[in-house]
């Protein structure tokens, strides 16, 4: 038996795809995923784009895109997306009671995911977001040898600890022949938007001396922000709630950087 890489197949209809990974989780990549594909969108409003929340252990997109039901499935049994702020969504959240908690096991990890590309109409898209689980597990191993891959935004804190797994991660899509477009650094600093004074509360700036030794670019960097925290938990993100504002516009640049 030969035994060589997995081949790579493409998602039908699907022209570009670009994960979105973190080394852990908790450090903003569901919010940064939400963000990019909406500023995708917002910066080329011709261009079709979708998000498919991978992240099968804790799914945020139903919350952050304000979309919850079942998908209704077309005439092939496949399941068509729900639609909000004019992206095409699929996640496991859809599928299952959102706060039920499943113990999932490794394969149906996979499974579950492999349906959620292969069984879903995307097409057609110039862009699918991928929310990759946190980590750099077998997951996100073989959903980065399953599928061809853009290129990939590394999401971190300036902590240590986030950087490590950071570290990690971005070899882990280097093996693997994925490109790195460059790291989002967030929540590196807090505006009191009472007296202007900063705070970095997570560490200053470990993201970007990540990047450099790393040779990599910042895509971003996103402060710490009421806006931003309340935009993703209330089902408006701030690239589409406040459009001109500064935090949006960090969001807007990243998705032109990466496009
Ligand atoms: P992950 O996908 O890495 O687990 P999330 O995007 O779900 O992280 O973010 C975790 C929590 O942190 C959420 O409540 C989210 O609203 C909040 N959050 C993420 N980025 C920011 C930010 N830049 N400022 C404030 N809160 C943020």
């Amino acid at each position: 038996m030969t035994r060589g890489l997995p081949k790579k197949i493409p998602i039908a209809g699907v022209d570009k795809v670009i994960v979105v990974a973190s080394g852990k989780g908790g450090v903003g990549k569901s919010t940064t995923a939400v963000n990019l594909a909406l500023g995708i969108s917002a910066n080329d409003p011709t261009k079709q784009v979708g998000l498919l929340d991978a992240d099968i252990y804790g799914p945020s997109i139903p919350t952050m895109m304000n979309l919850h039901g079942e998908p209704v499935l077309n005439n092939q049994n496949l399941m068509v997306p729900l639609i909000n702020f004019g992206i095409k969504c699929m996640s496991i959240g859809f599928l299952v009671e959102e706060k039920s908690a499943i113990v999932w096991r490794g394969p149906m990890v996979m499974s579950a995911v492999q349906k959620l590309i292969r069984q879903v109409v995307w097409g057609p898209l110039d862009y699918l977001v991928v929310d990759m689980p946190p980590g750099t597990g077998d997951t996100q191993l073989s959903l980065s040898q399953n599928i061809p891959i853009d290129g990939a935004v590394i999401v971190s804190t300036p902590q240590d600890i986030a950087l490590l797994d950071a570290r990690r991660g971005t070899e882990m899509f280097q093996k693997v022949n994925v490109p790195v477009l460059g790291l989002v650094q967030n929540m590196n600093v807090y505006v009191c938007p009472k007296c202007g004074h900063t705070e970095h509360i997570f560490g200053k700036d470990g993201t970007k001396k990540l990047a450099n030794e790393l040779n990599l670019d910042i895509l971003g960097d996103v402060p710490l922000d009421l806006q931003i925290r309340e935009g993703s938990d209330s089902g408006q993100p701030v690239v589409v709630a406040s459009p001109d504002s500064l935090q949006a516009q960090v969001y807007l640049d990243i998705a032109k950087k990466v496009t």
